[in-house]
């Protein structure tokens, strides 16, 4: 069972934001990991290769559009999910954010049921974290990491 639970990087630099979307997950029993650092965003990635990525675009140094074409260009991340999360009233435009490389995006403010029906389509529920397979009768017990 190494591939469960399915893990997820946040990357988002508001912490109002972090705790929201690190509190949605974990409630569905999916794992987070969590930077608000463009660069470290990078080297977590490459390092623990989450099943998907959630991009804050406003990131304050390098924009989150820019990890994310960094991440594409290097084979050992090029094919995780990529979900941008971001407010287009900041002026981002739904081609600019999708031709960066991200293969989805989330418009905040955030709205719960559409973003875990997004991140549900990449990590399908029943299939991937604790909840799922707990109704499949695969966990027991709770996980307490
Ligand atoms: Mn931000």
């Amino acid at each position: 069972m190494a591939d469960y639970p399915k893990r997820i990087l946040i990357v988002e630099d508001n912490k109002v934001d972090v705790r929201l979307l690190k509190d949605i997950l974990e409630g569905r029993g999916y794992e987070t990991l969590q930077t608000g650092d463009a660069l470290e965003a990078i080297n977590l990635a490459l390092a623990n290769l989450p099943d998907l990525i959630l991009m804050d675009i406003q990131l304050p140094d390098i924009s989150g559009l820019e990890v994310t074409r960094r991440l594409r260009g290097d084979e050992r991340s090029r094919g995780i999910p990529i979900v941008a999360v971001t407010a287009f009233a900041m002026g981002w435009h739904e081609r600019e954010v999708l031709d960066s490389g991200c293969d989805a995006y989330i418009s905040k403010p955030i709205s719960i049921l559409r973003f875990l029906r997004t991140v549900e389509s990449f990590l399908p529920p029943e299939s991937c974290c604790r909840e799922g397979l707990r109704q499949q009768g695969v966990f027991t017990s709770h996980n307490s990491r």
